[in-house]
């Protein structure tokens, strides 16, 4: 069977074909699929942005489709930023401006908490459903740290490891990551069905 990832970010592809590979005949993007469409993501929880996502990839398509939505949650910001993620300052994927907001709503804020979630949505041309969410769980570092990832990486420390996100290389963030989680959680749905 067919499956269209409903994104064109390359790293998520990798990583998506990577787990998912051995359950679909065939894994494309959405430009390999010739698919150029934009989901308004105006759902109030991640699932329902991913939901959405996959649900009108899949009836575009008449395919099999898997969406995903992403985000930090910060316990001293209620959870925030959230399904904000991409556009905390004001920007849409302003990532630098994103991480000095960030510094600054903790500065001098004791609880660093946090953790990233990932939900991911399988939609298959018949209406069924498939839903898993993934986290991965760490602190905010009071400063930048690594080049690697993207995002709020270089303030996302793992105090086990003792590093930022932004300091693993992208097959060590791979295997623990929110996305790789929820990916894990859904194959073992696949094969329990
Ligand atoms: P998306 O839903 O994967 O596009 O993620 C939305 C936003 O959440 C991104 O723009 C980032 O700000 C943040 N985010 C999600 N996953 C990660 C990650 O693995 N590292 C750093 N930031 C992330």
């Amino acid at each position: 069977m067919k499956l269209i990832i409903a994104s064109n970010n390359t790293h998520k592809l990798i990583e998506i074909k990577a787990i998912l590979g051995s359950h679909f005949g065939e894994i494309l993007s959405m430009r390999e699929a010739g698919i150029e469409h934009e989901t308004v993501e105006d759902g109030s929880t991640f699932m329902e942005n991913a939901l959405k996502k996959a649900r009108e990839i899949a009836g575009i398509s008449g395919c099999c489709a898997l969406a995903d939505d992403s985000g930090l949650c910060v316990d001293a910001l209620n959870g925030g930023p959230g399904i904000f993620s991409a556009r905390f300052s004001g920007v849409h994927g302003d990532d630098e401006a994103n991480n000095d907001l960030l510094l600054e709503k903790l500065s001098g804020v004791e609880d660093r908490g946090a953790h990233y979630t990932c939900a991911m949505a399988l939609v298959y041309p018949d209406g069924e459903e498939l839903t898993a969410e993934g986290y991965l769980y760490g602190e905010i570092g009071t400063e930048r740290r690594g080049s690697n990832g993207f995002g709020y990486d270089p303030l996302f420390v793992l105090p086990e490891r003792g590093c930022t996100t932004a300091e693993l290389s992208p097959e060590e963030k791979n295997a623990v990551s929110h996305r790789a989680n929820a990916l894990h959680a859904l194959v073992k749905q696949l094969e329990e069905k």
